[in-house]
């Protein structure tokens, strides 16, 4: 089954070195076809404005050239003179413009000195007022302390005001009262007039126009010191009223006739529990500007009452004959000491800025009968008011002779100044030249500083 045998050799030609051959061959694509498509675009249409036709003013020339020539011939010196008298005039010539770089500061343009008198040297000023021209400011002057009746005089000082850097000026007038001067309020539109409270309770009425020291009005009607006296113009009464509160709790609105010379009682309010005998004093009180119906009172103790004339509720106490009523339709949140400052914003009417002695400033709502700002200080605040140029802003005076200038909006601090004087006891904002603030300090000195205008919010 098995042998050897010998197979044919076979060749296999090599073919590697053979040549190849090749050949391009073309692929074949489908033919591209491109379409072009227009974009839909918005339509537009031109429509035309229609505009009154202007019509050329034409000039009527029919006059009386003759008529028109006297005319100007008899007015024509009369107009030159005036344009000389008014050019010669020397009403503008304390007006500057306001100087940028001058009015980022504050500084005393005026000293108030007082005839040197030892025995009245002790006296502080215990309240400032301008007048409604803010042409004069005047000083109410009594002794600090009262550990038994009061026996002294007290003093008021007037200043006629003619701001000039660095300058003093002497008392215009003094009027010597019948005991230490507590509060005093000018007319608001009667220059002539001003009214000041005594510690002794009664409240004395001058007309500046009359020479001396007597009283065109005066009246009893505070058991106790007055500590606030405000002229307040009440809706649907002639002429402004004069409202005064006490340390003896009563806040009483006087109906005054400057011509007849006589104040009478118009209402007597009481604000505390009338089941005790015992009522707080007022410190001080705060009537809402565009809404006199509506007011605040500060007791002692630092308790803030909101009132409304309008709903006040009888009592059974009378008082001064007059039926004590009282007013109070809620409590705001309460300071823990004596309510320096309670003022209305001028701006915006349910805001009140109080400060106290636990050195808070709370700017409330009176609408939310709530705090909408609080702002807690680390020294001794004296006195507060808004700002008459900036509606959300008020200034806070301390005991370190600061001015801080607050933005109730945010509660920041958008400016501290620091003045030369001891400690800032009282101020006063003149409100026709509210860049102007008199202040009175710890010795019993007054100051007007100049305070810049306008402050940067750092709001658009
Ligand atoms: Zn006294």
């Amino acid at each position: 089954m098995f042998g050897d045998c010998n197979g044919e050799s076979v060749s296999i030609p090599s073919c590697w070195k053979s040549q190849k051959s090749s050949e391009p061959a073309e692929t074949q694509t489908d033919e591209l076809v491109g379409v072009e498509k227009n974009e839909q675009t918005s339509e537009s249409k031109y429509i035309e404005v229609q505009t009154d036709r202007i019509q050329e003013p034409t000039l009527s020339s029919n006059y009386d050239e003759n008529a028109l020539s006297t005319f100007l011939n008899r007015v024509g010196q009369k107009v030159i003179d005036e344009i000389d008298k008014g050019n010669r005039s020397k009403a503008f010539l304390s007006y500057q413009l306001p100087d940028e770089d001058s009015s980022s500061e504050v500084k005393i343009v005026l000293s108030l000195t007082r005839p040197n008198t030892a025995e009245k040297n002790e006296m502080k000023v215990n309240s400032l007022a301008w007048s409604c021209t803010g042409g004069v400011l005047a000083l109410a002057l009594g002794y600090p302390h009262h550990d038994d009746w009061c026996s002294h005089t007290g003093l008021i000082h007037f200043y006629n005001i003619a701001y000039s850097h660095n300058s003093t000026a002497e008392p215009s007038r003094v009027i010597e009262t019948t005991s230490c001067v507590t509060c005093i309020a000018f007319h608001p539109y009667e220059p002539s007039f001003v009214a000041c409270g005594l510690v002794r309770g009664n409240i004395a009425i001058w007309n500046l126009q009359n020479d001396g020291s007597e009283t065109l009005i005066s009246c009893n009607g505070h058991n106790d010191p007055v500590t606030d006296l405000s002229w307040v113009q009440l809706v649907g009464v002639a002429r402004p009223n004069l409202v005064s509160s006490g340390q003896d709790g009563r806040l009483l609105i006087w109906n005054v006739s400057l011509l007849s010379g006589t104040c009478t009682i118009q209402e007597n309010f009481g604000f505390n529990d009338l089941e005790t005998d015992v009522e707080a004093g007022i410190s001080c009180f705060a009537f809402c500007n565009r809404r006199p119906e509506q007011f605040v009172v500060a007791l002692e103790g630092g308790a803030l009452k909101f009132c409304n004339s309008s709903s006040s509720k009888l009592t059974t106490r009378i008082s001064n004959t007059v039926a004590v009523r009282n007013p109070v339709v809620g409590d705001l949140v309460k300071h823990n000491g004596v309510v320096s400052c309670v003022a209305f914003s001028p701006y915006h009417e349910e805001l009140l800025l109080t400060v106290g002695s636990d050195n808070r400033i709370l700017v409330h709502s009176v609408v939310k009968m709530d705090v909408m700002r609080e702002i807690q200080c680390d020294i001794d605040l004296t006195a507060a008011a808004w700002c008459l140029s900036q509606a959300n802003l008020f200034i806070v005076c301390n005991n370190e002779a600061g001015i801080d200038v607050y933005d109730h909006k945010n509660g920041r601090k958008l400016a501290e100044f620091s003045t030369d004087v001891p400690a800032i006891c009282g101020t006063s904002l003149n409100l026709k030249s509210p860049k102007y603030l008199a202040i009175s300090d710890a010795d019993g000195k007054a100051y007007i500083l100049q305070m810049p205008q306008y402050f940067q919010t750092g709001q658009t």
